[in-house]
């Protein structure tokens, strides 16, 4: 189901099958490039496309996809155990008892889960499976022990095809009174919308999340009156992409594919906005969001990173856009020779907004502070970090064991991960005008490539 697909993303587990796919033919790239720009123009015109044009959508997103968008989401993977048979998973799905895991990460207990969304900072928790409604005990275990740590801090959701929720079981996961909001993937049962509306009337929000797979566009037309009908909030549809073992199906359809390192479909893509673009003219009010691979890519190809950077940054460093912590640094001595640790504390800059280094020889300090020096230094560099989480499979049982700065995830019960902080820049020096930029709040020119995400989708090649 799709919360397999964003984790297999994260993980970057792109199908050996990835090779020889059918591509666009050339004389076909410049129309399939028009014919996305209109759609796109249509989306936006009606909707948004928000994180920097990756994300079209009509109305609302589900709290869950702002949470994901906010890079404050976590999937738990409770099981690998499904009965459906969809073309488009990533996997056999056939393993009973498989470890849970998220993140790659097995967890022993629920509440190794719940300390690691805690001490990471997630708003946002998902489970998924195979199908997680199949082992209903373990997910209400999970569920139970996230809203006992967390509250109300957290969003809760669920993926499942909805052949477990009937009967009962639904309700009696509902009843701890834990999840936010069950999602369907009702390709997986042809479409069929009992299950969705039987959760419609106890579930406090109902999503159907689908694949846009191209050959079922006229019946997706069909279906959004009745996804209306029924009180779906909202419609999710993913780009079919080569993930895990699907490539060989994927393949066996008449799909063109992008070159992507996780090929994805290039006409699942333009199914999905021509669906969006027929609901804007047929006056449908759902809200639909296109989850594409672009987004999938820059959001969580990076969004592990920027969890990890925002649980461990100090407040003298900055998390940029792009998941690297910033480190901007100052000699300790200005160039007239005055102690700039002494102008700080003289000036009342806050304590805790920069700090000594003495190995590196200079000062940490937030860019907030520059306005605090008077002449701003000739002679500041900056230095970018990514942030590993990494734990006893990585080869990181202790902080002891790498030769980085570590910060530990404590799971409880002897369990835990540890935030590695990598060094993956030289010094870069930056100018007074660069200063002035970073002391706005700004991301100077020369910094672009390392701070920012690119806007827009890339143009079919
Ligand atoms: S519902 Fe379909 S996609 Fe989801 S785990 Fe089952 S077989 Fe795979």
């Amino acid at each position: 189901m799709a919360g397999d697909v964003e984790v297999l993303v994260r993980l970057g587990l792109a199908s050996d099958d990835a090779t020889g796919l059918p591509r666009l033919p050339t004389a076909e790239v410049a129309a399939a490039n028009a014919r996305r720009r209109a759609l796109l123009a249509r989306v936006a015109r009606g909707g948004a496309l928000s994180h920097k044009g990756a994300k079209p959508h009509l109305g609302a997103l589900s709290p869950g996809c702002v949470r994901c968008g906010e890079r404050d989401w976590t999937c738990m993977f409770l099981n690998q155990h499904c009965n459906g048979s969809c073309f488009f998973c990533p996997g056999p799905m056939d393993t009973r008892g498989a470890a849970p895991f998220a993140e790659r990460f097995v967890f022993h207990t629920p509440d190794a889960y719940a300390r690691y969304v805690e001490r990471m900072g997630f708003r946002g928790v998902s489970f998924s499976g195979g199908d997680p409604m199949l082992t209903l005990d373990a997910l209400r275990a999970h569920v139970r022990a996230v809203r006992e740590r967390l509250g109300d801090d957290v969003y809760v959701w669920i993926y499942t095809n909805g052949s477990a929720t009937r009967g009962g079981r639904l309700e009696r996961l509902l009843a701890g009174g834990g999840v936010d909001e069950v999602r369907f993937n009702i390709a997986a049962w042809d479409y069929d919308l009992e299950a969705v509306a039987e959760a419609v009337r106890v579930a406090p929000r109902v999503t159907v999340e689908i694949p846009a797979i191209p050959e079922d566009l006229e019946r997706l037309k069909a279906l959004l009156p009745e996804l209306e009908r029924v009180g779906v909030a909202h419609l999710n549809l993913h780009q079919l992409m080569v993930l895990g073992t699907n490539g060989e199906a994927l393949a066996s359809h008449p799909y063109r594919f992008t070159a992507d390192s996780v090929p994805a479909v290039i006409d699942s893509e333009l199914c999905a906005l021509e669906l969006m673009a027929f609901a804007l003219d047929a006056g449908i009010t759902l809200p639909i969001n296109y989850c594409g691979a672009t987004y999938k890519e820059r959001l969580h190809g990076t969004g592990l990173d920027f969890r990890a950077a925002t649980a461990v940054a100090g407040p003298s460093e900055v998390v940029t856009e792009s998941g690297m912590l910033r480190r901007l640094w100052l000699p300790r001595r200005s160039e007239a020779g005055e102690d700039v640790t002494a102008r700080l504390s003289a000036a009342g800059a806050d304590p805790a907004r920069w700090r000594e280094d003495a190995d590196r020889g200079g000062l940490v300090v937030h860019p907030s502070l520059l306005g605090e020096l008077g002449e701003l230094p000739r002679d500041a560099w900056v230095t970018y970090h990514r942030c590993l989480l990494l734990g006893a499979a990585d080869g990181v049982e202790d902080a002891e064991s790498v030769p980085h700065e570590a910060h530990p995830v404590d799971l409880g019960d002897g369990q835990r991960l540890h935030v590695v902080v990598v060094p993956v820049s030289a010094e870069l020096p930056v100018d007074r005008g660069a200063l002035r930029a970073l002391s706005a709040g700004e991301t100077p020119p020369a910094l672009l490539a390392w701070e920012q995400l690119p806007y827009g989708l890339p143009d079919y090649a």
